[in-house]
C-alpha cells in the first residue's frame, strides 16, 4: 500500500488506473479507523479493482467549540488497518492543500441539511459536501462507500451525486456495532467505562422503537416517547434529538405507514454520539 500526501500525485495515479481500465473504489474517512470503516473498504474491494481510502479531519465540517483539535488521530494504526484490508492507496493530504488561503467555493444541499444533525451543527453538511466533492474530483472514483451510521450524511451525499450528475455508484453500508450493540465510532475512544455503559442506552432505545412499532404502534409521538424514556432513564445520557423522518425527504413522518428513519443524537459527557435505525410497520417487513 502506498501513502499519498499530495493531491497531484493521487490525481496522476488514479488517472493512470482509469486509463488501464481499472475500476476505482473510494472510502473517505476522518481516520482513527475501526471495523465500521473496514466494512466500507471491504465493500469497495468486492466492487472495484483499486481501493483508495482518504484520511482527512476536515476543518470545514466542525463548528466553533466542536472537537476538531481533539478529534482522535493515529496514522500508524490506521495504516496497519488499511494494509490488512487490502487498500491500495491511502490519501492523507495536508489541510493547506485542500483549503488553500483565499476565497472559497462551497457545495450546499440546503433542503436536506438544515434539519436534525444540520440544525445541531450549522454548516456541518456544507463542510461535508464540499470536501467530499473535492475528494471525488481528485480520485475520480467509479464507486464510493458511505456508512448508514451517518444516515443524514448518506442522504445528503446521494442528493449531491444526483443533482450534480456525478458519474459514480454510491454504496451505503449497514452500521457495524460492537458486541454490546453500540455503533462503532472514532469518538467512542473518549468514553470512560461509566459513559460507555450509559451509551448502551442508545441502541436499546432503537430496539424499544422497533418493539413498539412491531406491536402495531403507528403514531410517531408514541414511538419517540418510548425512545426518550429509555434514554432519559440514564442520567448520564443527555438527549440532543430524537426524530422520526421520511428517509427521502428528511421531513417528520405523520404516521408510520412505511419505512421511517429514526435518528438519535446524545451526549455522554463531552462525547456526542449518533445512531439510527430504519423502522418499518409489521406488514411492511
Ligand atoms: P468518519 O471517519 O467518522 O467520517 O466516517 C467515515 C465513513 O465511515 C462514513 O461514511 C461513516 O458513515 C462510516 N462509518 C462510521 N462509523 C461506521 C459504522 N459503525 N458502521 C459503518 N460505517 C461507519
Amino acid at each position: 500500500m502506498e501513502i499519498v500526501r499530495r493531491v497531484r500525485s493521487m490525481r496522476e495515479t488514479c488517472k493512470q488506473a482509469r486509463t488501464k481500465g481499472q475500476r476505482i473504489g473510494f472510502v473517505p474517512t476522518m481516520g482513527f479507523l475501526h471495523q465500521g470503516h473496514a466494512a466500507l473498504m471491504r465493500k469497495m474491494r468486492e466492487q472495484t479493482d483499486i481501493v483508495v481510502v482518504s484520511i482527512f479531519v476536515n476543518p470545514a465540517q466542525f463548528g466553533p467549540g466542536e472537537d476538531f483539535e481533539s478529534y482522535p488521530r493515529d496514522l500508524t494504526r490506521d495504516t496497519d488497518l488499511c494494509i490488512r484490508e487490502g487498500v491500495d492507496y491511502l490519501l492523507a493530504p495536508e489541510a493547506q492543500e485542500i483549503y488553500p488561503p483565499g476565497p472559497r467555493t462551497y457545495v450546499e444541499i440546503p433542503d436536506l441539511s438544515a434539519s436534525i444533525e444540520g440544525a445541531s451543527r450549522p454548516g456541518h453538511f456544507r463542510g461535508v459536501a464540499t470536501v467530499v466533492l473535492k475528494l471525488i474530483n481528485i480520485v475520480q472514483p467509479h464507486a464510493m462507500a458511505f456508512g448508514q451510521k451517518d444516515a443524514q450524511q448518506a442522504i445528503v451525499i446521494r442528493r449531491m451525486v444526483e443533482d450534480l450528475m456525478l458519474d459514480l455508484e454510491l454504496h451505503i453500508v449497514p452500521t457495524v456495532r460492537d458486541e454490546r450493540g453500540l455503533a462503532l465510532s472514532s469518538r467512542n475512544k473518549y468514553l470512560t467505562p461509566e459513559f460507555y455503559e450509559a451509551a448502551l442506552a442508545i441502541p436499546r432505545s432503537l430496539e424499544a422503537a422497533r418493539h413498539v412499532v412491531g406491536e402495531g404502534q403507528t403514531k410517531p409521538e408514541e414511538v419517540l416517547a418510548a425512545v426518550q424514556e429509555v434514554l432519559a432513564a440514564d442520567p448520564l445520557v443527555k438527549i440532543d434529538y430524537v426524530e422520526l423522518v421520511d428517509p427521502k425527504t428528511m421531513e417528520p413522518v405523520e404516521l408510520i405507514e412505511g419505512p421511517a428513519l429514526l435518528l438519535v443524537a446524545a451526549a455522554l459527557g463531552e462525547t456526542r454520539l449518533l445512531d439510527n435505525a430504519t423502522i418499518s410497520p409489521p406488514e411492511d417487513r
